[in-house]
């Protein structure tokens, strides 16, 4: 195993909220952080030691950020391929690398990979052009949701199609861009599955994690999920599988569906760290940010548990301030809820502008505080 040295450079590619808690997680251990996002006041970039205002994929931000970093990683897997050449023909440590990141933009080359690997995912059918929706409809029962190959997150990109007629204008409404049509999932719980793999292969799993969503977007999540041992088994080791599979280094996420009778499918895998796993930042020893710089910049994964019997994450929107400013004064009757806020200046409806963490005696009473915090947000005392 080789270590890059603290004072190092790590180049990020986006400067979301995934990319500032990774800045301060490698910051923490001395190393320096180039950010390159398209935003002047992106949240990582007021962090950052070096920030690079462009496009993902300019020549000129991309060889700037290649000069200047010793491994490059990214907080979204919608980065061009392309845009990974220049660190590639530096001979830079690309972390997640690029089999993994082209695996997880594209799914239908994600389920492929998947079901290769003997692993169930929702019955689908890739469609590439209009007159594949038809046979596909048909067998898979008459009804499914229709998703952009590439490009999708937060719900965008789908469409619920209940006829032909539906599939056909869904499919012309994305472009008459490649597709998959996905069989609807009677499914009892969605939950995700966070994991680090280091460069020698060692990867570890945290407790799975029980999502619940409004409006396609994450809004709550519950650990430990209330799911079967052997559910939560096979999710867990299916994580792992994967991760092998994609010889990732780094940390990811994988989402499920539970069935009501507690057999899991694969919903999608997610590159990086993700939303579910904000609440390992205070209940785990180790944050999910922790985990992935130490990947990335060639340091063993850690042991990943929490160090709270149960805990819950309540994402805060853009909604939040649609009557002015939240009260956060209230906090101040939740001792075991933190905030995080991520620097945004504007809130618009659906932005994720921070999250609440809470911890408890068991998932329950977590969630019923997270919850109860975030309402008190809305309203004066
Ligand atoms: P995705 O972007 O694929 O994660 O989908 C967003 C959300 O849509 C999921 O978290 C589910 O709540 C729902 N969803 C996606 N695919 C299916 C499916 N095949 N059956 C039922 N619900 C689904």
């Amino acid at each position: 195993m080789s270590i890059l040295p603290p004072g190092s450079t790590l180049g990020i590619l986006g400067g979301g909220q995934l990319g500032r808690y990774m800045a301060m997680s490698a910051q923490s251990k001395g190393y320096r952080v180039a950010v390159l996002d398209p935003q002047e006041d992106a949240p990582a970039h007021m962090v950052a030691n070096l920030k690079l205002v462009g496009p993902y994929d300019d020549p000129e931000s991309l060889r700037q950020l290649a000069d200047c970093c010793d491994a490059i990683t990214f907080e979204f897997e919608n980065v061009p391929a392309s845009s990974l050449e220049p660190f590639a023909a530096k001979g830079l440590a690309i972390r997640p690398g690029p089999k993994a990141l082209a695996s997880c933009q594209d799914r239908i080359l994600e389920k492929t990979l998947i079901n290769h690997c003997g692993i169930e995912t929702a019955p689908w059918k890739p469609i590439h052009q209009a007159q594949d929706l038809a046979k596909a409809l048909a067998e898979l029962g008459g009804e499914g949701i229709l998703k952009t190959s590439r490009s999708g997150y937060d719900g965008k990109g789908q469409a619920r199609v209940k006829t032909l007629d539906d599939a056909q204008a869904a499919f012309a409404k994305f472009g008459s861009v490649a597709c998959v049509l996905e069989g609807l999932v009677p499914f009892a719980l969605e939950c995700s599955v966070l994991a680090a793999r280091d460069t020698d292969g060692h990867c570890e799993t945290y407790p799975v994690c029980e999502n619940a969503h409004q409006d396609h977007i994450l809004d709550v999540t519950i650990c430990p999920a209330a799911v079967s041992e052997s559910s939560a088994r096979a999710m867990r080791s299916r994580t792992a599988l994967l991760a092998q599979e994609l010889d990732y280094v780094g940390h990811l996420a994988v989402e499920f569906f539970v069935l009501p009778g507690g057999e899991v499918l694969v919903n999608e895998i997610a590159p990086r760290p993700h939303n579910s796993g904000h609440l390992t930042i205070d209940t785990a020893l180790h944050s999910q940010f922790e985990q992935h710089v130490r990947c990335v910049l060639g340091w063993p994964v850690l042991p990943y548990e929490s160090i709270q019997t149960a805990a819950a994450m309540a994402n805060l929107l853009g909604d939040l301030w649609d009557h002015g400013e939240p009260h956060w004064e209230r906090l101040g009757e939740f001792p075991d809820v933190r905030l995080h806020l991520y620097g945004k200046a504007k809130a618009r409806p659906g932005r994720k502008m921070g999250h609440l963490t809470a911890w408890a005696e068991s998932p329950l009473a977590a969630e019923r505080l997270v919850r109860d915090a975030r309402a008190a947000l809305g309203s004066a005392a």
